[in-house]
């Protein structure tokens, strides 16, 4: 490899360590602040709130009515247009009755 200087190649690793470290990042948070909750005593789903974001809406309460058929890529390409056609397929979520959040299980469980 030429043209590479030693001082460029440790630069290209520092930087790579640190790309790393901050995708990263969220996750550790999330772990350490599970474990926190659980030496509080907390529940480490929802923390005490008893409860949680919907999975099958994200909590936004309606899901789109493509379901999992529906595939990512072209709703990619949807936003990528502008279509209006995002919202034409949105049917209120079965799952929490387009509450957006559920029970959390961790508490009713104990409950
Ligand atoms: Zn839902
Ligand atoms: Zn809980």
């Amino acid at each position: 490899m030429e043209g590479l200087t030693s001082s460029e190649i440790a630069g290209f690793v520092v930087g790579a360590l640190l790309l790393g470290a901050t995708i990263a990042a969220p996750k550790v948070d999330g772990f350490i602040a599970s474990s926190q909750r659980r030496s509080l005593g907390m529940c480490k789903r929802c923390g005490d709130l008893r409860i949680v974001a919907c999975s099958q809406c994200k909590g936004t309460g309606s899901a789109r009515s493509g379901g999992m058929l529906s595939l990512g890529v072209l709703d990619d390409l949807y936003e990528s247009l502008g279509a209006e056609a995002k919202t034409e397929n949105l049917v209120p979520c079965t799952k929490c009755s387009s509450r957006g959040r559920l029970m959390c299980p961790e508490c009713s469980k104990v409950a």
